[in-house]
């Protein structure tokens, strides 16, 4: 089943989108929980990181490119940042359309918060 994100991909529902060409789509975070969040999505569906196979290599590879590209334009690649892709329940995931967050612009602090 289709997600917000296909939308914003076709460009039927607005979004702040900064990047786009044949395989992937980037646009900021809707609640951006940095100075610099953006997402890059893939424009194919694919709902979660269960779901990637060896054929989608290729776009995988290109989302982080894309992802070091974009870091560079904000300028967070020499203080650093962080990518993350949440998957499931467990994960955190919200959208079921894979994406990678891409987060900078402050110290991001430890990766996970230990919680018992
Ligand atoms: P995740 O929890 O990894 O599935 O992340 C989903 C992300 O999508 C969240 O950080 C949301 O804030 C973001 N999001 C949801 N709807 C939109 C939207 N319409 N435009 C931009 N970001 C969105």
């Amino acid at each position: 089943m289709s997600t917000i994100f296909a939308k914003i991909i076709a460009g039927e529902i607005p979004s702040d989108m900064v990047f786009q060409d044949d395989q992937v789509t980037a646009f900021r975070d809707i609640s951006p929980q940095a100075p610099t969040h953006i997402l890059i999505v893939p424009n194919r569906e694919i709902p979660t990181a269960n779901d990637v196979s060896a054929a989608d290599e290729q776009l995988l590879g290109h989302m982080f490119v894309v992802a070091r590209q974009l870091a560079a334009e904000e300028e967070i690649d020499a203080n650093g940042y962080r990518l993350i892709i949440n998957c499931n329940e467990h994960g955190g995931q919200e959208v079921y359309h894979l994406h990678l967050h891409l987060l900078g612009g402050r110290p991001l602090g430890p990766m996970l918060t230990r919680r018992t």
